[in-house]
């Protein structure tokens, strides 16, 4: 199967330093397989999702070299998709509608959970319904979240490109995940499930914060009957005091670092410098 990779990020802030690096070694995964590279917008946060964003994305990622072949791809256009993978997972009964808020959650859970500070405490067990209650319609339903009825107690496994073998126990490690919100918007962990399985993505490379995720994309993956891509996480780039960068970061925009006169080349220069592939 010819290699088929993509570079997916979302237009909620402006590009820095460190997805110029994940991007960089996507693109030179795909570029060494001799396959092709997806431009995939993951615009389906309306809270956060600004239309200049996008904008600067492209003329970031074209200034640094970046090119794909098809045309990109963005989220909002591919509702349909989303939806039909919902309906199946509701006609399998694989998940549940959920009012509770976060706060609910949160005071629920008994540990403090030791997740990474993005990621979401297990939901607690208690607040599922049974797993024989009829289920209401879809669309029949207002404001609720859809969420996936995670294996209790199943290992989950896969083989990371750069890290090695990875491992979670589902209900334990994560518990029952979003995939649909309230305000009628797919979750990331669907969505971006649904795309690389639908869009026929042989590895996705991405950043080393997103391995839980891949765990609970694993399931949706499986669940919807398609056969999982490989994953390939690439090392976060952290700043001087050892913390991620993060969009806040507006030193390292690329956009900024382009203002002050720092060239692509210094930029990929550096990359291939300090990182190793595979
Ligand atoms: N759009 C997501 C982000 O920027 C990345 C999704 C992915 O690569 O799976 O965090």
């Amino acid at each position: 199967m010819p290699y088929r990779g993509r570079l997916a990020p979302s237009p909620t802030g402006h590009l820095h330093l460190g997805h110029a690096r994940t991007f960089w070694i996507a693109a030179e995964r795909a570029r060494l397989a001799g396959g092709t590279l997806l431009l995939r917008n993951d615009d389906l946060d309306a809270r956060r999702f600004r239309l200049d964003f996008v904008e600067a994305m492209l003329e970031d990622l074209g200034w640094l070299g970046f090119a794909w072949e098809e045309p990109v791809i963005a989220q909002s256009a591919r509702l349909p998709r989303y939806r039909a993978a919902l309906a199946k997972l509701h006609a399998a009964g694989l998940i549940f509608p959920c009012t509770r808020t976060r706060r609910d959650v949160l005071e629920a859970v008994a540990a403090p959970h030791e997740g990474g500070a993005d990621d979401e405490p297990v939901y607690p067990p208690q607040f599922r319904p049974p797993a024989d209650a009829p289920l209401p319609p879809l669309g029949e339903t207002v404001n609720v979240n859809w969420r996936f009825r995670v294996p209790d107690g199943e290992e989950i496994v896969f083989s990371d490109g750069k890290f090695g073998p990875q491992r979670a126990v589902a209900g334990r490690d994560f518990g029952d995940f979003l995939v649909w919100r309230k305000d009628d918007v797919p979750s990331y962990q669907l969505s971006c499930a649904v795309d690389d399985a639908e869009l026929g993505i042989t590895e996705v490379v991405r950043g080393a914060d997103l391995i839980k995720s891949t765990f609970r994309q694993l399931l949706l993956i499986r669940a919807l009957g398609h056969a999982a891509p490989a994953y390939y996480h690439a090392p976060l780039m952290l700043d001087e005091r050892g913390e991620r960068l993060a969009k806040r970061h507006d030193a390292l925009a690329l956009r900024t670092m382009r203002e002050r006169g720092v060239t692509p080349k210094e930029i990929l220069g550096q990359f291939e410098r300090e990182t190793m592939l595979p």
